[in-house]
C-alpha cells in the first residue's frame, strides 16, 4: 500500500503522507501499546535522574537530573517539535504513574467549568520560569529533583481526582509549550477522509469505542461499557485543527472503527493561518487565555535567553542600587513584569492601534491583538529553538562522561569505561550560525502568518494591517540577535565553569 495518499480537501486534492501506513513503523504505533513502549523507558530515566539528583553529586555538570533536564531535555524536545512533532507528549512519562492510579482511583469530579481555560497552565508556566531564574535550578541538582517528583506527583494528583486529560489540557506548562511549539511541526494528527466521518454514527474517536458487534440501536450503544477511550483533550478529528492541545496519544486512532485517523504531513505553521473554530479549543482569536499563553511564551522567550547573559546581573546590580533592595525577589519581579506584561502591553496595543488606524476599523484594540497574537509563535518558538539549541550543539556529548562517572559511583567499577570529560559538543562558532538561521526562520513563519491574517482582516489594505506586527516580529528578532550574540552561561557543562 502506497504510504502516499490523496484526502479529499474542499477544494483540491492535497496529496500527504501517513506516517501510519508506512510498513513497520505504522504497525508498531497503531498497537494499542506503543505509547506504553515510549513511556516506560523515560520513566526508566526519569527514575534515574531523581535517584541521581538526590544522592548524587551536587555539581550541576556531573548531575545527571541537572545536566538530562536543562541541556537534553528541553534541547531535544525543540529540535523534535521541529522536524517531527508533539513526540514528548506521545512518551510523557508523568503520565505513566497517572494511569497506574487510574486502576484505583476512578476520577469522579469534572474539571471546574472557571478553570476550563489555559489560565492555571500561564500562572505555572511563569512561575517555572521564575523559580528557574530566582533559584538557579540549572546549577542545582536537588531542586531539579524536587521539580520533577513534583511534576509526577501533581499530574498523578490532578488526573486521579478530575476526568479526562485535566491536566495535559489546562494545567501542565510544557505541555502548553509542547502545543503552542508543534504548530511549526511538519506531522499532525489528522482524518485521513471526510467522507467516512460524514457518514460516521458512533463518533467513537471522541466517545471511545464500545463493543458494536450487532448491536445498531444508539441508545443502547451509548450505555455499553468502553473498550477504547476516544479524545481525553476533547478534539473530535473532523473538526480538529493542527496540533494545539493534541497530545499524539493516538487514542483517537485506537478508538476509530474505521481506521480513518493517521499521522499526516502539513506545511508547517499552516495551522496559524486559519480562522474560525476549533474542535475542543473554540474560536483562537477570541480566546484572552490563548493571547496571554502566546505572549508569555513569545516574551518568555527573550526573557529566559536574557537572564543567561551579563547584562541581566548589571540590571539587577543597578536596580538594587537604586531600590536599596537587598534581596533579589523583588528585583526578579520587577523584570518580569516589565517583560511579560507592561512590555508587551505597550507593543502589541501600540501595533494594534496603529492597525486599527491603517485599516479604519472600529475593532477593540483587544480583539486586533487577540486576531494577530498567534502569528508570534514562529519568532518566539525560534528564540527557544535558538537558545535551548545552543545548550544542546555545545553540550550534547557530556551525558556521557557523567552516565560514565554516574556508573562509577554506583557500583564502583568502571563498566562503561572512565569518565572522558573532554567531551562537549559543537563549538559555539558553529551553533551560532544555526541560531541565527532558527530566528530568521521564525520571523519568515511570523511574517508570513501575520500577512494572511492582515489579508483576511482588510483584503484592500493588507499591508497597513501588516505592517505593524512586521515591526514587531523584527523587534523581537533583533533583540534576541543581540542577546545570543552576547557571551552566555554555559549552564549544565563544564565549558563556562
Ligand atoms: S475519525 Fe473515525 S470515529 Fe471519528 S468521526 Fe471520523 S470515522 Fe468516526
Ligand atoms: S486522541 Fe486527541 S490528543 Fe490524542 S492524538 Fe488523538 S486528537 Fe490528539
Amino acid at each position: 500500500m502506497s504510504v502516499v495518499r490523496e484526502i479529499a480537501a474542499p477544494s483540491n486534492q492535497v496529496a500527504t503522507f501517513d506516517l501510519l501506513r508506512v510498513p513497520a513503523l505504522g504497525r508498531f504505533l497503531r498497537w494499542r501499546y506503543s505509547r506504553i513502549a515510549f513511556q516506560v523507558p523515560l520513566l526508566f530515566v526519569g527514575m534515574l535522574m531523581v535517584a541521581h539528583a538526590f544522592w548524587g553529586p551536587q555539581l550541576a555538570p556531573k548531575n545527571l537530573a541537572a545536566l538530562l533536564t536543562w541541556v537534553h531535555f528541553r534541547g531535544l524536545v525543540v529540535v523534535v517539535i521541529l522536524l517531527v512533532g508533539n513526540l514528548f507528549c506521545m512518551a510523557c512519562p508523568f503520565m505513566l504513574p497517572r494511569e497506574l492510579a487510574r486502576r484505583w482511583f476512578h476520577p469522579r469530579w469534572n474539571w471546574p467549568p472557571a478553570l476550563r481555560n489555559k489560565w492555571p497552565a500561564i500562572v505555572l508556566f511563569v512561575f517555572v520560569l521564575f523559580v528557574y531564574e530566582l533559584c538557579d535550578l540549572w546549577s542545582d541538582p536537588w531542586w531539579t529533583g524536587v521539580l520533577i517528583v513534583g511534576y509526577f506527583v501533581a499530574a498523578t494528583v490532578v488526573d486521579a481526582l478530575f476526568t479526562g486529560a485535566s491536566f495535559c489540557k489546562h494545567v501542565c506548562p510544557v505541555g502548553q509549550f509542547n502545543f503552542l511549539g508543534s504548530a511549526l511541526s511538519p506531522l499532525e494528527v489528522a482524518i485521513r477522509d471526510k467522507d467516512v466521518c460524514t457518514h460516521c454514527k458512533t463518533h467513537d474517536c471522541i466517545q471511545g469505542r464500545r463493543d458494536h458487534s450487532g448491536e445498531t440501536d444508539m441508545s443502547t450503544l451509548k450505555r455499553l461499557p468502553v473498550i477504547q477511550r476516544g479524545c481525553e483533550l476533547e478534539l473530535f478529528q473532523p473538526n480538529k485543527v493542527g496540533n494545539l492541545d493534541c497530545t499524539f496519544c493516538l487514542d483517537c486512532v485506537y478508538a476509530c472503527p474505521h481506521d480513518n485517523v493517521g499521522i499526516m504531513t502539513r506545511l508547517p505553521a499552516a495551522e496559524l493561518t486559519i480562522s474560525g473554530t476549533r474542535s475542543g479549543v473554540g474560536i483562537f482569536e477570541r480566546r484572552f487565555d490563548l493571547t496571554m499563553l502566546v505572549t508569555v511564551f513569545t516574551f518568555g522567550a527573550v526573557l529566559n535567553a536574557f537572564a543567561m547573559i551579563s547584562p541581566v546581573y548589571a540590571l539587577e546590580q543597578w536596580a538594587a542600587g537604586v531600590t536599596g533592595l537587598r534581596v533579589e525577589w523583588p528585583i526578579l519581579s520587577g523584570i518580569f513584569i516589565v517583560v511579560l506584561v507592561l512590555e508587551p502591553a505597550i507593543i502589541l496595543g501600540a501595533a494594534a492601534a496603529v492597525t486599527r488606524w491603517g485599516v479604519a476599523t472600529r475593532e477593540p484594540i483587544l480583539g486586533v491583538v487577540n486576531r494577530f497574537a498567534r502569528s508570534l509563535i514562529p519568532i518566539g518558538f525560534g528564540i527557544w529553538l535558538a537558545h535551548y539549541g545552543f545548550h544542546f550543539f555545545t553540550g550534547f556529548l557530556t551525558v556521557i562522561p557523567v552516565a560514565q562517572n554516574a556508573v562509577i559511583q554506583a557500583i564502583g567499577q568502571p563498566l562503561l569505561g572512565e569518565p572522558l570529560w573532554q567531551l562537549s559538543g559543537f563549538s559555539a562558532a558553529i551553533v551560532f550560525p544555526m541560531q541565527v538561521g532558527f530566528m530568521g526562520l521564525g520571523l519568515l513563519g511570523s511574517w508570513i502568518v501575520a500577512a494572511v491574517i492582515a489579508r483576511d482582516m482588510s483584503p484592500t489594505r493588507t499591508w497597513s494591517a501588516f505592517a505593524p506586527w512586521a515591526v514587531v516580529h523584527a523587534l523581537l528578532f533583533a533583540s534576541a540577535y543581540w542577546i545570543m550574540m552576547q557571551p552566555m552561561d554555559m549552564r549544565g557543562t563544564f565549558l563556562g565553569a
